[in-house]
C-alpha cells in the first residue's frame, strides 16, 4: 500500500522532461579538497584592482551562512530555501521548472507584477489572466475562479502576490492553503511575499510542511534596503527546491552581494531593518490620511506594503504637480481597471511631505 498524500507532491508538478536533469557540473559542486585550485580556470593572481583577492575565485553557488541566516529570516530550513539574484529570478526559475515551453499555462492575478508574464512570455508559455476583484475599498483575489480557469486548463504555476502590487492588499492564509490544496494535482501556488515585512498578515512559510505545493518568494530588496545586492528567495519544499538549483546559473551570487548579505542579517543589522519597517509603516498611514483628504484624489488603498495606490479624477494633472515637484511615482494607468491611478512609495517624511503638498495643489475638476 502507497503512503497517504498529504499536502500534494510538487515534485509531480515539475516538467516531466526535466526528470533526471542534473544541470551544470560546476567546478564547485564536485566537493573535492586540496590545498592548490586549478580546477575552475581562474587566474592565479588577484586582478589589480581587487587588492585583497577577494573576487578571483568563483563565489560559493549556495553559501551555508548565507543560507541559514535567510532561512532563521524567514522561519525554514535551510534545504527549503534557495538564493538568487532577486525574487525576479525565482519567477523565472519556476516557470522553466515546471512549465514545459509552450505547453503548459501561468496564472495571474491582474493588476499584479509583470515579471511573472514577463517570465512567462519568455519561456513560451501562455498566461491566463484571473483579474481581482475590486470592491471599491480593496481588491480581492476571486479564488473560486482560480479554482475554475485551473481545472479547465494546463495551468502548472498560480501567481499570488501578498501584498499585492500595485494594490497593497494581503490575502488571507487560509484561502491561500484551501486554493493549494484544492489545485495540489494540477499546479503550484506561488505566493509573492516581496513585501510581507510591512504586512500584518503572517507570511505563507508556516503552510509550506502541510502543504507542499505552496512555494514563497521573499527578498531582501526591499524592507532590508539591499536591492543593488539582488538577494531574492524561494522557500519552498526541500525537494522542489534541489529541482530549481539545477535549473539555476552556475555562481548566481556575486561575491560582495554575499558579503553584505550576510552583514545585514546579524542580529543588530536585523534590529535597524525592524525599526525601518515600523517608521515606513507609520508614514505610510500618515500619508494614507492626508492623501485621502486631497480634493484631487478619488480613492486610495488601504495598503499592507510599502506603496499606495491612489485614483485621482485628474491623473495626469496629479503627475504633472508631482514632476514638476521632482517627485517620480509609478504610472499604473495602462492597466486595466486602473486607467485613473499612481502608485506612490513611501519616502521619508520629507519626502512624503513634497507628495502631499504637490497633490494638495492639484487643481480640482470634477
Ligand atoms: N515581486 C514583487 C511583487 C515586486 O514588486 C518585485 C520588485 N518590484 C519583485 C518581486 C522583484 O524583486 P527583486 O527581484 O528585487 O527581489
Amino acid at each position: 500500500m502507497s503512503a497517504p498524500r498529504t499536502g500534494g507532491d510538487p515534485l509531480a508538478l515539475v516538467r516531466g522532461d526535466l526528470a533526471g536533469f542534473g544541470g551544470y557540473a560546476s567546478a564547485r559542486t564536485a566537493g573535492l579538497d586540496g590545498d592548490t585550485w586549478l580546477n575552475a580556470n581562474e587566474s592565479p593572481w588577484p586582478n589589480a584592482a581587487d587588492a585583497d583577492g577577494r573576487l578571483r575565485r568563483y563565489p560559493d553557488p549556495q553559501p551555508e551562512a548565507l543560507r541559514d541566516a535567510l532561512a532563521r529570516l524567514y522561519g525554514c530550513s535551510p534545504s527549503q530555501l534557495l538564493a538568487g539574484r532577486g525574487s525576479d529570478e525565482a519567477i523565472d526559475l519556476l516557470v522553466r521548472a515546471l512549465c514545459r515551453p509552450g505547453g503548459d499555462a501561468v496564472l495571474v492575478t491582474p493588476p499584479t507584477f509583470g515579471m511573472y508574464a514577463v517570465s512567462a512570455r519568455l519561456h513560451g508559455t501562455p498566461v491566463i489572466e484571473v483579474p481581482l476583484l475590486d470592491t471599491g475599498d480593496t481588491f480581492a483575489v476571486d479564488f473560486d475562479a482560480i479554482e475554475r480557469v485551473v481545472a479547465a486548463h494546463p495551468i502548472r504555476v498560480v501567481f499570488l502576490c501578498s501584498p499585492g502590487n500595485p494594490t497593497g492588499s494581503a490575502l488571507p492564509l487560509d484561502r491561500i492553503e484551501a486554493l493549494a490544496r484544492a489545485l495540489q494535482d494540477r499546479a503550484l501556488v506561488v505566493v509573492d511575499e516581496a513585501y510581507g515585512e510591512f504586512s500584518e498578515v503572517p507570511s505563507a512559510v508556516s503552510l509550506i510542511d502541510r502543504q507542499r505545493t505552496v512555494a514563497v518568494l521573499r527578498t531582501l530588496s526591499k524592507a532590508h534596503a539591499l536591492a543593488g545586492a539582488r538577494i531574492g528567495s524561494v522557500i519552498a519544499d526541500a525537494g522542489l527546491v534541489q529541482v530549481l538549483r539545477r535549473c539555476q546559473a552556475p555562481y548566481p551570487l556575486p561575491a560582495p552581494c554575499i558579503e553584505v548579505a550576510c552583514e545585514t542579517l546579524t542580529d543588530s543589522s536585523r534590529a535597524a531593518t525592524a525599526a525601518g519597517v515600523v517608521a515606513v509603516v507609520a508614514e505610510r498611514e500618515r500619508l494614507h490620511a492626508a492623501l485621502a483628504a486631497c480634493a484631487a484624489v478619488r480613492c486610495v488603498y488601504p495598503s499592507q506594503a510599502n506603496f499606495l495606490l491612489v485614483r485621482f479624477h485628474d491623473a495626469q494633472a496629479a503627475m504633472d504637480r508631482l514632476l514638476a515637484a521632482g517627485v517620480v511615482v509609478r504610472d499604473q494607468r495602462a492597466a486595466d481597471g486602473l486607467q485613473d491611478a499612481l502608485r506612490i512609495t513611501v519616502g521619508t517624511p520629507e519626502q512624503n511631505n513634497r507628495v502631499i503638498d504637490a497633490i494638495t495643489a492639484v487643481e480640482c475638476k470634477q
